[in-house]
């Protein structure tokens, strides 16, 4: 009983009163179309039989084209291409009701949730320059408007860098970098937590939306490899 009313919701939800009717619907008009027009559409040849002469020749078998034909039989044959078109529509639509019922794992056939994510961009880990030099010409710091004069000490990076694609980077700037790259690993560690969080939070409300239709709680295991699944197909930013 239980399992039954399982499947009809896993049906409703692959497109039980959509899906199937429509391709279904659209399956017969197409084969129906197809079948009048072509039905009506003359043949491009007929086969004749070999027969003999009255004076005894004999005429072996051959095709010629039946009398009064034409070339295209408008508008038959473009109501046959229709009927085509039609019912392949159909079958498509069938199939892919057919498809989600079976294949679809009782979460896949849940409709987007539609959350949005509240997590703050990553955190990305400071480049700190690691070769300095003395300036030749005057400079301007690529990370704030300071002028690096002639003698000044600049910094730049070493890989990739020929010199005339150097940043050139101010002594204050660089130290600033530095403490930035000091603080990155905790920052990394503190957004880690927040993306777990989120996807608690996301799974809660998945388990709460399959509950709500299905009737009874996910088991659990099936709910992690959807949440995980969810995380690693979509990315942490998606919308879904
Ligand atoms: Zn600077």
């Amino acid at each position: 009983m239980v399992r039954a009313r399982h499947t009809y919701i896993r049906a409703r939800l692959a497109g039980l009163y959509s899906r199937l009717p429509i391709g279904v619907g659209l399956l017969l008009i197409g084969w129906f179309v197809l079948g009048v027009c072509s039905s009506n559409i003359t043949p491009s040849s007929v086969s004749v039989r070999g027969y003999y002469r009255r004076d005894g020749t004999y005429v072996s078998p051959y095709h010629r084209r039946p009398p009064g034909s034409v070339a295209h039989d408008e508008p038959y044959q473009f109501g046959a291409l229709c009927g085509l078109g039609l019912a392949i529509a159909g079958l498509i639509s069938t199939g892919s009701f057919i498809h989600a019922l079976w294949k679809k794992s009782d979460f896949d056939l849940l409709p987007p949730i539609g959350y949005v994510s509240t997590l703050p961009p990553p955190p990305v880990k400071p480049r700190v320059p690691d070769a300095f030099a003395k300036s030749r010409k005057l400079w301007r710091c690529r990370r704030c408007p300071r002028l690096i004069s002639v003698g000044d000490r600049y910094w730049y990076f070493s890989n990739p860098a020929p010199y005339a694609g150097r940043e050139r980077i101010c002594p204050s700037c660089v130290s600033a970098v530095a403490t930035e790259a000091k603080r990155y690993p905790q920052e990394a560690i503190a957004y880690s937590h927040l993306v777990a969080e989120e996807q608690r939070r996301v799974a809660r409300i998945h388990a709460e939306q399959y509950r709500v239709v299905y009737g009874y709680d996910a088991p659990a295991e099936e709910l992690g490899v959807f949440i995980e699944g969810r995380f690693s197909r979509r990315g942490r930013h998606g919308r879904s």
